[in-house]
């Protein structure tokens, strides 16, 4: 027999490392973790014994079996679920998939995860919690379905290697034996096994038992101790029962073994649907978004059930991503039990599902945003960024999306929340469209010289902070009939009245305007009068379908190309720096003063819409030129 050794990766070492001296405090749920992979383990062969019958042969009654030797000093945790094979060991047990990893195990190290055990079950490090109470482990598995599979042993003791080896084991399945620390013996008790597994594994489908020592009386009146199997769990499909028996707890501790989540989920929705289409939907709404949320790989979609057997623990075919939120089991009484990921695609049972649960969950938010506030407020904080992406992918819905938005104000300050439905109905007389100022803070918004003249009128502008809004908005485009209007972009035309005035200026300042396209050439693309600047001399701003400096740079920084748009240079007739330049203008025309003038503007637009000067060296230079010359006056 041939043992082979092998070194862990380094960040499953270091992983090892963290946990255990980062979690002490948690160190029962290493049994919740292995009971859920058991768990896992048989759902997986009970999917595949649908297409291979002798599978559900093998191995008998479906069943985790969790034993305790105290003369051995171990805990044993068996299945007779799918198994592994040696090389699936090596890979399952040797390495860590998952991206999100690094981010947890830094968290880990910032002691940020200590209180959040949750963690652990989501990036798939839930089997390494077992060396918080064991010096040593060995897993034997068998693979199901390859009737003559080689067993295989693997064995560690955290020390930064592991063993492999062939091994014999009858049947098909994972025994996972835990050679547990000499100051963690508790955990071979039987009443810590049982209380343990009843607080965190009870609504596991699959039995769990425990050979139990009794005293029984026999035939003849004599006690005797007798070793029986012992079903420690409940062991329902949870969604199934009626929900008027169901009490809160019940549903929370479900949610947390499928969320592995320590806290409560925010809201619970749990419904059967009939009529043209029948399943059962049990989902949570969490109320902390889990690490990885905006990662590629993280796992989109409530468990996915045909009849009580589970089919897939994600099905993404039956949730929008912008709802991925959102997890749950969700159990068909349409679907054919050997449904494939494929057929899912474009199934019509799969797609009336679907559309059943967008409705629900939509409006299980409208209405906790109309009854329940503060926890709508705390759910937005957490999810508003994902949800909004809505407004994009799910066009058909995008007004219900939209009432579901919250924004803050140059009304509302830093710290509170108005709505779209709420800005509609402040807005004053003659005020036509929908402002909004996107922005990287709030205070950086309500100050910007964009906005000036919108405040002066005693119009609200909603402040957009999220990176994506820009491009949010501009595919609503509209609410409600009312136009959405990004203070960056396009002509803010407020001065309808005014027009013979406006004329006037361009007039008076079209000699100027000529002078400053004649110097910046192609840098911009038009220069006019603002209609929305008030004590700022200048601003640069974007076309009206053009993309805001914000979303260009974001558009950079992701490495995509951005087409070159020259943006349109706004004075301000009223400022009087604008107005000396005028007469400059007139008295000399484009002289090399005047042209500098010209540059420092530009430069200073720039830095007011976020971006820097083109040549910051320069723009220093001639600003600390001109501070000399003008301190001169004072000398
Ligand atoms: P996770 O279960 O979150 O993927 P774990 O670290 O708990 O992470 O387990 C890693 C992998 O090891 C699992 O994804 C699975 O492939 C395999 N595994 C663990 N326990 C078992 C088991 N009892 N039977 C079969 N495979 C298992």
């Amino acid at each position: 027999m041939t043992v082979e050794k092998y070194e862990f990766k380094a960040e499953v070492r270091e992983l090892l490392g963290l946990m255990i001296h980062s979690l002490y405090s948690h160190k029962e749920i290493f049994l919740r973790e292995l009971v859920s992979n058991a768990s896992d383990a048989i759902d997986k062969a009970r999917y595949e014994s649908l297409m291979d019958g002798s599978i559900a042969a093998a191995a008998g009654p479906w069943k985790i079996r969790i034993s305790a030797d105290r003369e051995a000093g171990t805990l044993t945790v068996s299945d007779n679920g799918i198994g592994m094979t040696r090389d699936e060991i090596i890979k399952a047990l040797g390495t860590i998939a998952h991206s999100g990893t690094m981010e947890f195990m830094k968290s880990l190290r910032e002691g940020n995860a200590t209180d959040r055990p949750e963690l652990i079950g989501q990036f798939g490090v839930g089997f390494y919690s077992a060396f918080m109470v064991a010096d040593r482990i060995t897993v034997v598995s068998k693979k199901a379905a390859s009737a003559d599979a080689q067993a295989a042993a693997w064995e560690s003791a955290a020390d930064g290697a592991f063993t492999v080896t062939e091994a014999e084991k009858v049947s098909p399945g994972t025994d996972v034996v835990l050679h547990v620390k000499e100051d963690e013996k508790k955990y071979l008790d039987e009443w810590e096994i049982r209380s343990i597994t009843k607080k965190y594994s009870d609504y596991i489908e699959y039995p769990v038992v425990m050979d139990v020592e009794r005293e029984r009386e026999n035939a003849g009146g004599i006690k005797e101790k007798v070793r029986e199997e012992e079903t420690l769990n409940a062991g329902k499909a949870l969604w199934m029962k009626d929900k008027a028996s169901m009490a809160e707890n019940e549903y929370h501790e479900f949610y947390r073994h499928i969320a592995h989540d320590a806290g409560d989920p925010a809201k619970v929705i749990h419904y059967r649907a009939e009529g043209t289409e029948e399943f059962v939907a049990l989902l949570f709404i969490p109320a902390k978004a889990p690490f990885g949320m905006f990662y590629k790989d993280f796992k989109i979609g409530p468990a996915l059930y045909v009849k009580r057997v589970q089919i897939m623990d994600h099905c993404e075919q039956i949730i929008p991503e912008y709802l991925r939120f959102v997890k749950g089991v969700v159990d068909s009484s349409d679907l054919p039990l050997n449904v494939s990921r494929e057929m899912l695609q474009n199934n019509r049972h799969v797609e009336i599902i679907r559309k059943n649960i967008v409705k629900k969950v939509l409006d299980t938010l409208e209405e906790m945003k109309k009854s329940e506030y503060d926890a709508y407020l705390a759910f937005y904080k957490e999810f508003g960024r994902v949800l909004k992406e809505g407004i994009h992918y799910d066009f058909g819905r995008r007004e219900q999306i939209a009432d579901l938005l919250l924004f803050h104000s140059t009304k509302t300050g830093p710290s509170s929340f108005t709505t779209f439905s709420d800005y509609e109905k402040g807005m004053p007389a003659g005020q036509e469209e929908i402002y909004y100022i996107p922005a990287a803070a709030y205070e950086e918004a309500v100050k910007s010289p964009y906005i000036e003249r919108l405040k002066e009128r005693g119009y609200e502008v909603l402040v957009m902070l999220d990176d994506i809004d820009d491009i949010i908005m501009s595919g609503l485009f509209e609410y409600r009939g009312k136009k959405l209007k990004s203070a960056l972009k396009g002509d803010v035309g407020l001065d309808k009245a005014e027009g013979p005035e406006k004329e006037k200026s361009k007039e008076e300042f079209g000699h100027l305007m000529g002078l400053i396209k004649e110097r910046l050439g192609e840098k911009v693309k038009e220069v006019r009068l603002s209609g929305r600047l008030k004590d700022s001399p200048c601003c640069l701003v974007a076309e009206e379908g053009g993309l805001d400096p914000k979303m260009e740079r974001l558009m950079k920084a992701m490495g995509q190309e951005v087409p070159p748009s020259a943006r349109i240079l706004e004075i301000n007739p009223a400022h009087p720096l604008i107005e000396t330049m005028k007469t400059l203008s007139e008295r000399e025309g484009l002289t090399d003063a005047l042209g500098e003038y010209v540059e420092l503007l530009y430069d200073q637009a720039l830095l007011l819409e976020g971006s820097k000067p083109e040549d910051p060296a320069r723009f220093a230079q001639t600003l600390a030129k001109l501070m000399v010359e003008s301190a001169r006056h004072f000398s």
